[in-house]
């Protein structure tokens, strides 16, 4: 990728990973990027803010907009429904950045499939369920019941690793945060189809 062209990067994981605080560890280091701002119809938990966090919508405006065709990618997860909308990203990407999602593993699927020579994967797990358990009841977000959904879901989650470019296991939290910033910075300097075919147009420059 040359520095005019945007790039997309996934991070995927269960929650209570370590997603939201590796991403607060490295954005100040990996240059000009866009975090994608995701729409969902889950509740709005303490310390979260409308249009920062996400963008918290009732479940009729979230199908108003999927009839609208609005979203990239949604999907229904944990009993809510999260969704990235096109246009912020489609801007983003114009404007040379690179464009993070905090995304489910059916996202990832979606946005691999659509716009794969410019996206970079990465899946982010606890090392363990048992610390996965632990960082979600420290963290204190979520009622038991919600808790208890998020570890049968990861357990799920887990077994799609494969489908992702690079695992990073969110042990120490210095170390998976050099890995992650290794991975942002690769992930701008991916080259698409159509610059390579650019590419190669001008570098046949003697007739
Ligand atoms: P996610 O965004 O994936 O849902 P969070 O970033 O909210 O996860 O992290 C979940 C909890 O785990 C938070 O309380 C956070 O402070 C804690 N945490 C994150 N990374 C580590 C780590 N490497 N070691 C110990 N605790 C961590
Ligand atoms: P949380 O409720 O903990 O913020 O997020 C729950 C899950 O939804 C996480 O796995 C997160 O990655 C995923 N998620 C958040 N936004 C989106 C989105 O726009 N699309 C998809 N497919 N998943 C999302």
């Amino acid at each position: 990728m040359n520095n005019n062209s945007g790039a997309i990067l996934v991070l995927s994981g269960p929650s209570g990973a370590g997603k939201s605080t590796l991403l607060n560890e490295i954005i100040q280091d990996i240059g000009k990027c866009y975090f994608s701002i995701s729409t969902t119809t889950r509740p709005i938990r303490e310390g979260e803010t409308n249009g920062i966090h996400y963008h918290f919508v009732s479940e009729e405006e979230f199908k108003k907009d999927i009839e609208d065709d609005m979203f990239l990618e949604y999907a229904h997860v944990h009993g809510n429904y999260y969704g990235t909308s096109i246009k912020p990203v489609k801007d983003a990407l114009k404007a040379g950045k690179l464009v993070i999602f905090d995304i489910d593993v059916q996202g990832n699927s979606v946005v691999t499939n659509r716009l794969g020579d410019i996206t970079t994967s990465v899946f982010i797990s606890p090392p363990t369920l048992s610390e996965l358990k632990h960082r979600l009841e420290t963290r204190k977000t979520d009622s038991q019941k919600v808790i208890d959904r998020r570890i049968e879901m990861a357990k799920k989650e887990i077994q799609r690793i494969c489908e992702y470019d690079y695992l990073i296991v969110n042990d120490n939290l210095e170390v998976a945060a050099d890995t992650l910033r290794y991975i942002a910075k690769a992930a701008r300097l991916k080259i698409s189809g159509n610059e390579i075919n650019e590419f190669v147009y001008k570098w046949e420059d003697i007739d």
